[in-house]
């Protein structure tokens, strides 16, 4: 039961995941959260650790795929400048938008892997998809109401899931 919330891996910022760590592990497809993953949620803008980010992974040839709960003009406006694909309303904790980004896109499970700033949504529907998942930390400390609720319950399930799995650790 606890092992649905139990991210691959933990790293800071997505902005610290490079293109070498992805290929290490045999990843060549990111599907990212949109707020407080890769933008902050109360801005409209992206910024250059953004936009480096990006062209690093381009470089190497990893693609980028914005899977969001949120609104596609929310994204659209958030991304405009990026050229990045995104699959808007995705319902997390439900599995309805990676399986949509994983068909759309020609996608195999095994060399993809889902970023996101929440246990409650982004890491359990990756884990009932059964692709590997990393968590970082939210990009502003403050967030949006609903998200607010959902991290009351993530400490919660933060404080078990580190007494189960005692090396869980931020990278
Ligand atoms: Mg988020």
């Amino acid at each position: 039961m606890l092992s649905r919330f139990k991210p691959t891996w933990m790293i800071g910022d997505i902005y610290s995941i490079s293109p070498q760590f992805l290929l290490d592990h045999n990843i060549n497809c990111v599907l990212t959260d949109l707020d407080n993953t890769l933008v902050p949620w109360n801005s409209k803008n992206g910024s250059r650790a953004l936009h480096d980010w990006l062209a690093e992974n381009k470089k190497f040839g990893i693609k980028v795929i914005v899977v969001s709960n949120n609104s596609h003009k929310r994204i659209q406006k958030a991304v405009q400048d990026y050229e990045l694909p995104f699959v808007p309303r995705a319902m997390k904790p439900l599995t309805i938008g990676i399986r949509q980004a994983l068909k759309q896109f020609h996608l195999k499970k095994r060399n993809t892997v889902m970023i996101g700033d929440q246990l409650m949504t982004d890491v359990v529907a990756a884990n009932s998809c059964g692709v590997r998942s990393i968590l970082v930390k939210p990009l502003v400390r403050d967030d949006a109401w609903n998200t607010t609720i959902n991290r009351y319950f993530e400490k919660i399930v933060w404080n078990k899931l580190s007494k189960k799995y005692p090396d869980l650790h931020w990278k």
